[in-house]
């Protein structure tokens, strides 16, 4: 029945003796589907074109046209074929050995054995072919057929094994804003960057050694011997990833340069990434390599991270405000704060939250930091209401990581109730680049938070890369121009062009535009002139703690 056929496994017997091919056939229709070849192009023709559904052929070394071998190495080179399992049909001993040399994975004697006999041998060397499909299957990843990461830890061991006392270097390939070739162009097209990708990498070790794999999503690995041609590497990488040249690929590698094998491998491929992720937001540098500096601002982030909860115990982070100033007013008046958090610790100093925030970033501690940063600002909201009748709004930052928290809109409707707060006194920043990540669940949170009368500001606008016609469907109330902006347009030589842009993106968009960084008389007298509405920056005032803050506004 045709029906039974299609489930049947295919075989294909290349036999010239028309005897030998037809006991062979008889034998195993019963149980399979059975192809057969006369001759060894009759065979190549027939493989190609079951290439993917046959489960075994049968070979006879001596065919008219051509050495049985012969087809033998054309299995066992081509990819579509390669998997394919062979058993060599032979009267001679000699030729097993390089049979076996050639990929053949059994014989049966000629004359035959016992019919039982050859089914016995077929049903094993597909069952074995088949288990190890499966094994294979679950070594690779789907997309771009590599190793999948778990297998290819395993493999950089044996790597290793086979070459003692060689120099390896663990490389992290990484494509920059792959979130946006996603979204520019879908995510068909997102999968062939990635798949060209996975190619180019494998052409790379292909003649100078090593393996490589997709470490996850739009990273991948390579291990291989020490080698210092990176910045041509990650250039032959971009250029086969952007293929049909629809946009440039940027490609990011970070190397562990020969990597210490005293350190478990999936630490140095995580020193690689680290090396990788040091150029992140970088335009010009597409190699970087793990060194003394970058292990020592490791083992800083992590002494940081193992203080943090004590610091939040004993009060070691302090609420700093910077105040926001409305320009355009005659006289000019302060109209909000920025809360910005500091650590004074104990052994080292004051330090930056431009060094703290992005690290417990990584780890999701920003969140508590957080909530702690915000409730200090609340409850010195609440102190300035009583003390000088009227409320100072007050700007919290608010964390990409923060936004993924489900309580967020409790926990902020809380502070806001417990206080006794109007909405409209807690301005949240969300920088712009959050936004570019996850836009969806972001516009969806924010929208919510606007409903309850909180008001968002965009930061570090122009800074990310949400195109005009996306922010002009997002849900804000102010624009916090980034101060790459300020410090560009009055530089040697600079030009205002840029920022006049920006602020005609806020007037589209019916919202204020808050200028930070501006810290000269010229470069406030500048924004105020072309309609800039709010300025923060050292030219009013830095950052300082409350006391100081009411200070300065009385
Ligand atoms: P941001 O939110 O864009 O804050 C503005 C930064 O610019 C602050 O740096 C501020 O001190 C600085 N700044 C203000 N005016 C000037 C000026 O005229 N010149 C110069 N050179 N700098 C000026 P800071 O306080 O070091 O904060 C850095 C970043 O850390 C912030 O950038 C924000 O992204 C993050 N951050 C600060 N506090 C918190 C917090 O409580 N929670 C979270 N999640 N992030 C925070
Ligand atoms: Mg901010
Ligand atoms: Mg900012």
């Amino acid at each position: 029945m045709a029906d039974t056929d299609a489930r049947k496994r295919q075989v294909l017997i290349v036999e010239d003796e028309f005897v030998n091919r037809e006991i062979l056939k008889a034998i195993l229709s019963p149980e399979y589907e059975v192809f057969c070849a006369e001759t060894g192009t009759e065979a190549l023709r027939i493989l190609r074109e079951q290439a993917g559904r046959l489960s075994q052929v049968l070979l006879d070394l001596n065919l008219p046209d051509m050495n049985g071998l012969e087809i033998l190495r054309t299995i066992r080179s081509d990819l579509d074929l390669s998997r394919i399992p062979v058993i060599v049909l032979t009267s001679d001993t000699d030729s097993e050995v390089e049979s076996l040399n050639s990929g053949a994975g059994d014989f049966i004697p000629k004359p035959y054995p016992r019919p039982e006999i050859i089914l016995a041998r077929v049903r094993r060397s597909i069952e074995l072919n088949e288990n190890r499909d499966l094994i294979r299957g679950t070594e690779r990843d789907n997309l771009t057929g590599l190793y999948n990461r778990e297998y290819f830890f395993r493999y950089a061991e044996q790597y290793d094994a086979y070459h003692p006392g060689e120099a390896e270097d663990a490389v992290v390939v990484d494509v920059s804003h792959f979130r946006m070739i996603n979204e520019r162009f879908g995510w068909v097209y997102g999968d062939r960057v990635l798949q060209r990708i996975g190619t180019a990498l494998s052409a790379e070790v292909k003649d100078n050694g090593g393996i490589v794999c997709r470490r996850e999503a739009d990273t991948f690995q390579m291990y291989c011997p020490h080698r210092t041609d990176y910045e041509a590497m990650a250039e032959r990488i971009a250029e086969a990833a952007g293929g049909d040249g629809k946009g440039r690929v940027r490609i990011r590698i970070g190397v562990y340069p020969e990597a210490d094998r005293g350190i478990p491998m999936e630490r140095r491929f995580d020193r690689a990434k680290s090396a990788a992720d040091t150029i992140r937001s970088s335009f010009s540098e597409n190699v970087a390599k793990y060194d003394k500096d970058l292990l020592e601002k490791e083992i800083f982030a992590a002494r940081l991270m193992d203080d943090f909860h004590e610091a939040i115990e004993k009060h070691q982070f302090v609420v700093y405000f910077q105040p926001k100033v409305a320009i355009q007013e005659e006289p000019a008046r302060v109209c909000g704060a920025e809360a910005l958090v500091r650590w004074k610790h104990p052994e080292l100093g004051m330090v930056s939250p431009g060094v703290f925030v992005p690290l417990f970033e990584n780890n999701g501690l920003v969140r508590k930091l957080d909530n702690y940063v915000w409730r200090e600002a609340a409850a010195q909201i609440r102190r300035w209401k009583d003390e000088f009748g009227r409320a100072v709004p007050v700007s919290i930052n608010v964390s990409r990581v923060d936004m993924q928290d489900p309580e967020l809109e409790e926990t902020l409707r809380r502070l806001v109730e417990d206080n006794g707060l109007d909405f409209g006194d807690l301005h949240l920043e969300v920088t712009e680049s959050a936004y570019t990540q996850d836009s969806e669940m972001i516009i969806r949170v924010v929208e919510r938070l606007r409903e309850q009368g909180f008001k968002i500001e965009m930061d570090d606008f122009g800074s990310g890369y949400s195109s005009l016609n996306m922010i002009t469907q997002l849900p804000i109330d102010a624009l916090k121009l980034d101060m790459m902006f300020i410090r560009n347009a009055f530089r040697e030589n600079g030009n205002t062009g840029m920022l006049k842009v920006t602020l005609d993106i806020s007037r589209y968009l019916n919202v204020p535009m808050i200028a930070e960084g501006v810290e000269t008389e010229e470069q406030m007298l500048t924004m105020k002139e072309l309609g800039c509405d709010i300025v923060q920056g050292y030219y009013f005032a830095k950052p300082m703690p409350a006391e100081e803050f009411s200070k300065y506004l009385k």
